[in-house]
């Protein structure tokens, strides 16, 4: 299991290549990925049958290469992610099904490619059972449930109770299953996912309603899903989930259903942030040093349109200056903020907006700052806002940078756009 973590205000290298030559040889802002600290967490995690990657979370193509590689199994929330995964050479069929398609919903193109690929679906509401039925009768389904209660750091991250959107409310369980029936649909899965920030009081909640749902649907169950959540620390006074107390008390779960049903169930874990959060660092350059009234700004050349974590949600990541020299430079509350036209494009708010500080060495225009933890909805959540291209993400594997996504070009930017006559 991971011990306590320690971020220390100045980072030289990352992965073992020095900072400034990323800088140098790739420009900034630049995502990069230590692919060594995917591969541990995935070990982490070595104890559950299968590991799914929620790929929503950093979908590059060499990420899931290298998580097929590592016996990683996929979970995709659009066509656009099957694509993806199919791209990366991940089978869109098989058993266990290498690629599951979960959502609340299907639109036209989702729909036509897990018919026409046998792809898994993980089936979130009561229209999608219908509406799959409809297109593709006889095939093996999942239900993700929605316990009628939730866990998130946000209400932006909850993902279960009334006020989420996502899955099929508790209540609702049998009609799915007369749904299913109904239109020869076989529910071999059963999936809950309540959201970021799990503790372990609140997960044996968790499994004490993914058992009595299960009890519900009967022997034809293979497989249950713990979901994704598992937390990371964003900061030093925050620790890692208890991983065996975690996969215990699932165990248990599956366990007991397998005694119940007289045979096995396979136990899955999906988790996205969890594999990949601590692997990516968003590397920037101070363009600006300015004071304003009593506060001093870093202003950078990366904004939320590179990480949006911080203005979404009022997300805390750890930041390190590179040091210029070998003097340690005296330490001073800052505010880091972004290029954008825009007044919330500010990485050190809290939740609602609120401006905070930080503590970070002092540094003047062209040092380069190093935001942590941003390998989890990081890259995934940028965009071309002000016209600004989407930053270039680096995989540094065995002390080796490759360049696994170039920086955006203008031209890339303003592709299919279109005046009309012209
Ligand atoms: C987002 C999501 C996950 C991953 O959540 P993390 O908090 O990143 O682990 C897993 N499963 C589903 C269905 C999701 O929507």
């Amino acid at each position: 299991m991971p011990t306590a973590v320690r971020f220390s205000p100045t980072r030289t290298e990352i992965a073992g290549v020095g900072v400034e030559q990323l800088a140098r040889q790739f420009g900034t802002p630049t995502y990069v990925y230590d692919a060594a600290k995917i591969v541990e967490r995935i070990h982490d995690l070595r104890a559950f049958d299968h590991v799914r990657y929620a790929q929503k979370a950093c979908s590059n193509l060499a990420i899931l290469d290298l998580m097929r590689r590592n016996g990683v199994l996929v979970d995709t929330v659009s066509a656009g992610e099957i694509r993806r995964a199919q791209a990366a050479g991940y089978a869109l069929h098989g058993d266990p099904p290498p690629v599951v398609y979960t959502a609340d919903i299907f639109d036209a193109e989702a729909l036509e490619m897990v018919v026409k690929h046998s792809i898994h679906v993980n089936c979130g509401s009561p229209d999608m059972i219908e509406q799959l039925g409809r297109a593709a009768a006889g095939r093996d389904i999942t239900l993700r449930l929605n316990p009628g209660f939730g866990h998130g750091h946000s209400q932006k991250t909850n993902t279960g109770g009334e006020h989420s959107k996502h899955g099929i409310w508790h209540a609702d369980l049998g009609k799915c299953l007369r749904l299913a029936k109904e239109h020869g649909l076989r529910i071999s899965g059963l999936h809950m996912h309540i959201g970021s920030g799990t503790d372990l009081e609140h997960l044996s909640q968790v499994c004490g309603a993914l058992e009595k749902a299960a009890g519900e649907i009967g022997p034809q169950l293979a497989s249950i899903s713990a979901g994704g959540g598992l937390p990371i620390p964003y900061r030093e006074e925050q620790s890692y989930v208890d991983l065996d107390a975690y996969f215990a008390l699932w165990d248990a779960t599956r366990q007991r259903l397998a005694a119940a049903f007289g045979h096995p169930l396979r136990l899955e874990i999906e988790p996205g942030r969890y594999l990949v959060a601590e692997s990516g660092f968003l590397i920037a350059q101070i363009c600006a040093v300015k004071q304003m009234g009593n506060n001093t700004f870093y202003l950078l050349d990366a904004g939320f349109n590179n990480l949006a974590r911080p203005i979404l949600y009022g997300a805390y990541h750890p930041m390190a200056i590179v040091p210029r020299g070998t003097a340690a430079a005296p330490l001073q509350d800052v505010v880091v903020g972004g290029p954008l036209c825009e007044s919330g494009d500010i990485f050190t708010q809290e939740e609602g907006g609120f401006v905070r500080t930080r503590s970070l060495p002092k540094a003047e225009v062209g040092q380069y700052l190093v935001i942590e933890c941003a390998g989890a909805y990081g890259f995934v959540m940028g965009s071309n806002y002000n016209a600004k291209p989407l930053a270039a993400e680096v995989l540094v594997c065995d002390g080796q940078p490759h360049l696994v996504r170039r920086r955006q070009t203008f031209e890339d930017i303003i592709a299919g756009e279109q005046i009309p006559g012209a």
